[in-house]
Formats: C-alpha cells, sequence, structure tokens
C-alpha cells in the first residue's frame, strides 16, 4: 500500500474519533501511543487474530465484523474482570473498499463506546484480509481473577444461553434441519455467532466473589477443562441445568446439549463461586447467571443425566457421542 493512501485511510477510519479517554496521552498518529496507566494499578494484555476463511466467512457483513473482532478480545478481559482502557488494531487487507471499511470500522467504533475502550494505534498492510486486535485493561493487583483457584463444592456457573453460536455455525453451513427454526431463529442464531456480546460489566463484579473465570471460545466443556486442570479439581455438569435459547431448543434435544457442551464462540463467561455469592451475583444480575453444576476434589469431569445418574465424560469425545447417539 502507498504512503499516502495508507495516511488517508488510517486518517479516515480509524484516527481518534471512537471513544476520548483522558488516559491516552499520544493516541493514532505517532510512532507510539503514550498511556497513562493509573497509580496502584496493572495492566492486563490481551492479543486475538481473525482470518478471513478461518475464523469469518469472506462476506460476512464488515460491521458484524468489526463487533466480533473488538468483541471476542474485550471477552479475554472480562474473564480476567479487568477494566477495558485501550486497544490497538493491526489490519491487513487485500484491497482498498471504503464501503466495507466504513462499515467495518462502524462496528468497531460501537463496541468500543459500549466499553469506553480507545483505538490508540495499529498497523495497516496489504495482504489476505486479516485482523489482530490487542487489548489492554486494569486490574488492582490481587484483584483480578485466575483459572486456577476453583475450590471443591464451588458451584459452576455460566452466564447467558450456550450453544447458540455454534448452531448459527452449522446453519451457515447447512448443517442444521433447517426445517425446524423461523427465520426469527435463523437470524437470532447467525447474530449470537456474528455479534457475540461480552460479558465486561459481569466480569468486573465477579472480582472477589468468583474463585476460577474464564470465557467460553472452545466450548464449554474444553474451557471448563482448563479451570479444573490449573485447578486440580474435577466436575459434575447437571445436564437439565445447561442454559439453552429458545431459538437452540428448537433443535433435537441431544443435539442442543451437543452444542452447549461442545460448541466454541458463544463468548459467555465460565466461573466458579461459593453458593452465597453465587446467590448475591444472580440478584445483581437477574436471569444472567445459570447453574450448572459443582467443583469436585476429585479430578475427572461427569455429569448427571436425565434420570440423575452420575455418567462421566471419559473423554470430551466419548461425551461427544453420547449426545449424539
Ligand atoms: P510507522 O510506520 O511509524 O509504524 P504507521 O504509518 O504504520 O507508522 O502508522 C501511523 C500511525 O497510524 C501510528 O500512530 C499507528 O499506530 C496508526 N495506525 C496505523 N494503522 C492503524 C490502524 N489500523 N488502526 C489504528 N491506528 C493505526
Ligand atoms: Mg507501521
Amino acid at each position: 500500500m502507498n504512503e499516502s493512501s495508507e495516511f488517508s485511510l488510517i486518517q479516515r477510519y480509524f484516527s481518534n474519533f471512537m471513544v476520548e479517554r483522558e488516559d491516552v496521552i499520544v493516541g493514532v498518529g505517532d510512532d507510539c501511543a503514550v498511556l497513562q496507566t493509573p497509580d496502584n494499578k496493572l495492566t492486563a494484555v490481551s492479543i486475538d487474530t481473525l482470518v478471513q476463511d478461518v475464523h469469518f466467512f469472506a462476506d460476512v457483513d464488515p460491521y458484524r465484523l468489526g463487533v466480533k473482532a473488538l468483541a471476542v478480545n474485550l471477552s479475554d478481559l472480562a474473564a480476567m474482570g479487568a477494566e477495558p482502557a485501550w486497544f490497538t488494531l493491526a489490519l491487513s487487507l487485500p484491497d482498498i473498499q471504503h464501503e466495507w471499511l466504513q462499515a467495518f470500522s462502524a462496528g468497531l467504533a460501537d463496541m468500543a463506546r459500549q466499553h469506553q475502550i480507545a483505538l490508540v494505534g495499529g498497523d495497516t498492510t496489504r495482504g489476505p484480509l486479516t485482523v489482530t486486535i490487542q487489548v489492554h485493561g486494569h486490574v488492582a493487583a490481587g484483584k483480578f481473577l485466575r483459572r486456577n483457584a476453583a475450590k471443591a463444592a464451588d458451584l459452576i456457573c455460566v452466564t447467558g444461553f450456550l450453544g447458540d453460536a455454534a448452531a448459527g455455525l452449522q446453519y451457515k453451513l447447512g448443517q442444521l434441519n433447517e426445517a425446524v427454526l423461523s427465520a426469527a431463529d435463523q437470524q437470532y442464531l447467525v447474530q449470537r455467532l456474528e455479534m457475540p456480546t461480552p460479558r465486561n460489566h459481569i466480569g468486573q463484579q465477579l472480582v472477589g466473589k468468583a474463585h476460577a473465570a474464564i470465557d467460553i471460545s472452545d466450548g464449554l466443556l474444553a474451557d471448563l477443562q482448563h479451570i479444573l486442570n490449573a485447578s486440580n479439581k474435577g466436575a459434575c455438569i447437571n445436564l437439565a441445568a445447561l442454559p439453552l435459547s429458545d431459538s437452540l431448543r428448537k433443535l433435537p434435544l441431544p443435539l442442543a446439549n451437543q452444542l452447549a457442551l461442545t460448541g466454541g464462540e458463544d463468548y459467555e463467561l465460565c466461573f466458579t463461586a461459593s453458593a452465597e455469592n453465587v446467590d448475591e451475583l444472580s440478584q445483581q444480575f437477574p436471569g444472567m447467571i445459570h447453574i450448572i453444576g459443582e467443583v469436585n476434589a476429585e479430578t475427572g469431569i461427569y455429569y448427571r443425566d436425565a434420570q440423575g445418574n452420575r455418567q462421566r465424560f471419559s473423554a470430551i469425545k466419548a461425551g461427544y457421542d453420547h449426545f449424539s447417539s
């Protein structure tokens, strides 16, 4: 990309128009951003890349891509209980399409405003369509969430609904029996796939209340397993308690459960906490906190079936097969 077009493109779509923050001393436009970290705060940093044909379809709505690129990164801050502050954007574009860039930056800006996170710099190059965002957030010393401190007898909770994004993906791939889904269901599921809602507000309120937390990007079982491994614990999941949206419930229950357990990209939070704290959080966020099981001292993930019997997920794949049978 020649220098003048790169510069005007950045000016036009990615200068400091999204969110203004007093702690951005130097933002987009110089060689570095210069940022004021608050006294007594630590910085939480995370980065995620979305690659065309790997993470999104080439024809995805660019507004939604802008939303999602920032949302998946905000979700990592949410999982640590960090307060969003700044982000940088590395963009690789095959060519310059103004309509596309306008919509993409609008999606980015809407998500940025919702979470008061400022775009402070980035890089723009020519190449296959790739969006990389690095986010920075603030936490206080000792006051952030980790994966490694789940305690035996903690309740396991998730926010929102599980499996919708995976159902949206299957729908887009033509793998669902569409007859059972209304047009509104189809739209809803695809929207959950393309525009996740990171749970930063809840994540920040979990600090001091949850023992361990993670965001669900790879599927509940896989991500819960990360908490359990890091904490050297096990779990029992109550299948009947998996939070399924009305749209997902239109699918056969074994498929809905399988998507909720193993489908990726929901970007909800999974956390463990004492019953007392879960109670408090449920009152604070009505309808958003779902108790799905509890932490065991012994390792291994089990589930309670519809008859209330405890069964072993011998491996995640085995669990998977179980539900498709
Ligand atoms: P340099 O060549 O010194 O690295 P660049 O020409 O790459 O600088 O970028 C000029 C300015 O524009 C820098 O402040 C950089 O952070 C910012 N910038 C470049 N691309 C983006 C982008 N996609 N989003 C936000 N800021 C960007
Ligand atoms: Mg550069």
